[in-house]
């Protein structure tokens, strides 16, 4: 892939596919917020940890509009965006984020590709990644590398990851992740199933699932179990 020429999604439907909804968490970005996880990547790095959200097939086919309700209903501080690969639909989530913004919530989003992939792109007439980069406070940018695993900084998985702030909403954020630790959060739903998310070593996955009965994941794992 050259910059400046992201690849255009097999799909522009004007709809988000989601491959998961948590309404709030404190594990996948600043404060407490709504994550989703869109379904479709086509960047497809060696070691991801949702492979199986790199098929544009399946996931929840969710206006713009009423995916913003059900954020804003959730009542947390801000949305983050993960993968999958939110730039792959960037026009329909750019909707989506800028409802978030407009009530003063903030967004955050993840992405494979680089800073300067997106800003070539954008340069050369991608309206659509012009407006989620527009409608996004705090981009995470670059590919997971799994030869450069980053114990250190909170959220990312490789050292490469960049933050970058596109507004004034996370003054102190750069900073603050030189002393952030990496947060873990587990949930158990009213059926039993267990969910785990944020980022990890192996060990201490497999060292909290032994402790709840579930076999250890495969790769560092951010995703639901
Ligand atoms: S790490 Fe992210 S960008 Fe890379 S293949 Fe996985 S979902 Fe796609």
């Amino acid at each position: 892939m050259s910059d400046g020429s992201l690849p255009r999604p097999p799909t522009d439907s004007g709809l988000v596919s989601v491959a998961r909804f948590l309404p709030s968490t404190c594990a996948e970005g600043p404060g407490d917020r709504t994550a989703i996880w869109v379904q479709g990547c086509t960047i497809r790095c060696a070691g991801c940890f949702n492979p199986h959200m790199w098929t544009f097939r399946g996931g929840e086919q969710v206006p713009p509009d009423d995916l913003a309700a059900r954020i804003l209903a959730s009542g947390t501080e801000g949305l983050t965006l993960l993968g999958g690969e939110p730039f792959d639909q960037a026009a329909a989530l750019a909707r989506v984020a800028s409802a978030v913004r407009q009530v003063g919530r903030s967004v955050m989003a993840f992405t494979g590709y680089t800073s300067l992939q997106l800003q070539k792109a954008a340069e050369a007439g991608r309206d659509d990644v012009a407006a989620l980069l527009g409608a996004t406070d705090l981009l995470v940018a670059g590919p997971f590398l799994r030869d450069r695993i980053d114990t250190v900084r909170p959220w990312v998985g490789s050292t490469n990851q960049e933050f970058i702030l596109l507004s004034d909403r996370f003054p102190h954020l750069l900073d603050d992740v030189q002393r952030a630790h990496d947060r873990i959060e587990v949930s158990v739903d009213a059926s039993g199933q267990i969910a785990v998310n944020g980022w990890a070593e192996l060990e201490l996955l497999d060292e909290l699932l032994s402790i709840v009965g579930r076999p250890g994941p495969r790769s560092p794992a951010r995703d639901q179990l």
